[in-house]
């Protein structure tokens, strides 16, 4: 990609400044934050003080591997807002995500946590390639979950036009796709899929009623072969945003479309590590590890050093599109999902890289732990393409699971539409299977 045809930087100055420059404001940041921990006395200035801490003064940016954790259950413990480090009246608006024990994750923002918020999902949009004058067709579903008021915002901010349509009724987003020429789509990957179909049913394709050139596509992990199947059914460029509530919503790390190699992480205000999953020990660039990450700018609910159970890697150095902010890789598991089959640790998107590199397979399936007898076994179900003249041999994909993972899976073809679809929400792709009936029919 030329200069010339280079989409422009949303906030040039910070995405692209020298790193050492971006270290100063970086520990400036951390202290402050610190400042406002101790002052606001909860349970994270209470862990602070107990590590000694007096002054965010105490503290140089290097010292961050050495400071306290805060975990998803602080969060659930401190239910609803005992963690705010500003008074109920500063909040202005109220996010979440699902919890655990009947309790969601509840997220406060002010004013300028939303502002900040909006910048943050711009200058993704602009890492698309979206301008003043794109029309983003927007996806994600509106409500607690951040992602479609997150995506909206950021639109608004740039000054794109946004059509907030939500998740579901994918006949309506058919209409207004073919009505409205959207250039961006934003939704979650297994929705693009969904939606993908739609529109080739529609008699809408790349090139002929459809001008969708970038797409941008979280809130669930993804791989490489299924972005290069969402870009063959769209005809886009699909990139990858991630956030979570916790730290802000949609926003946090974005890809850009210059390079679409890895997450350029907003690390003027999220600083972010990668630690050992077990140990909480840094890892090195390009290791995998558990991201961390420390909200150096945030108000309403400022958290430090948040441990997410996303693993990825991280990679430093400036990018082709002029970008100076730090990498993440794609997500490459959660450890919540880690599932430990015959004592070997397996995540979910290891088989999907399998399965999805495989032609003859639909990108529709669903994993099956089988807990029927004492040693768990591991099916994967997988669709095969109506259209592909010959699927893959189960045999031949047995050996590549086991080649790819160290353990015996079970592979099953199964027809198109056997594996349930979702149309809001995340894709279910685990079923556990204690006994009584199976999760997919014909199994046994
Ligand atoms: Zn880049």
């Amino acid at each position: 990609m030329t200069a010339d045809r280079m989409p422009a930087m949303f906030d040039p100055g910070a995405e692209s400044m020298p790193e050492d420059q971006r270290a100063g404001l970086q520990q400036h940041a951390l202290r402050a934050m610190i400042d406002r921990l101790l002052a606001a006395g909860g349970l994270q200035g209470r862990r602070l003080a107990e590590a000694g801490l007096t002054s965010g003064a105490d503290v140089a940016l290097g010292d961050l591997p050495r400071l306290p954790m805060t975990l998803k259950t602080d969060l659930w413990s401190q239910y609803p807002f005992q963690m705010l480090a500003v008074p109920l009246s500063d909040v202005v608006a109220v996010h979440g995500s699902s919890g655990t024990g009947g309790r969601p994750t509840l997220v406060a923002y002010t004013r300028a946590d939303l502002q900040l918020w909006a910048r943050m999902c711009a200058r993704a949009l602009a890492a698309a390639g979206a301008a003043r004058d794109s029309v983003v067709h927007n996806a994600y579903g509106y409500g607690l979950f951040t992602g479609g008021l997150g995506i909206h915002q950021g639109a608004i901010e740039l000054g794109a036009t946004v059509i907030p349509v939500s998740g579901g009724m994918t006949s309506r987003q058919v209409t207004l796709i073919r009505d409205l020429r959207p250039d961006i789509l934003t939704c979650t990957p297994s929705y693009a899929i969904r939606l993908g179909e739609a529109l080739a049913e529609a008699g809408l394709k790349p090139g002929d009623g459809l001008a969708i050139r970038a797409g941008i596509f979280g809130a669930e992990p993804w791989t490489d072969a299924l972005r290069a199947r969402i870009e063959e059914l769209l005809g886009l460029r699909a990139l990858d945003i991630y956030g979570l509530s916790e730290i802000i919503g949609p926003g946090v790390a974005a890809e850009c479309v210059v390079a679409a190699d890895g997450l350029h992480v907003n690390e003027d205000h999220f600083l972010v590590e990668a630690v050992d999953p077990v140990t909480g020990a840094p890892v090195p660039d390009g290791t995998a590890g558990e991201l961390v990450f420390t909200t150096v700018t945030k108000e309403a609910l400022p958290l430090l050093r948040y441990r997410t159970g996303d693993i990825a890697a991280l990679r430093r150095g400036t990018c082709a599109c002029g970008r100076t902010l730090v990498k993440m890789s794609k997500v490459t598991g959660r450890r919540d999902d880690m599932l430990v089959i015959r004592g070997v640790n397996v995540y979910p998107s290891e088989v999907e890289r399998v399965l999805l590199a495989e032609p003859s397979l639909a990108p529709d399936y669903l994993l099956v732990v089988d807990e029927r007898a004492a040693q768990a076994r591991l099916l994967a179900c997988c669709e095969y393409k109506t259209d592909s003249p010959l699927p893959v041999p189960s045999g031949e994909l047995e050996a590549r699971l086991r080649e790819a993972l160290g353990l015996s899976v079970q592979a099953i073809l199964v027809p198109a539409g056997t594996v349930p679809r979702i149309e809001v929400g995340k894709a279910v792709r685990v079923a556990r299977w204690p006994g009584g009936d199976p999760p997919l029919p014909g199994l046994s």
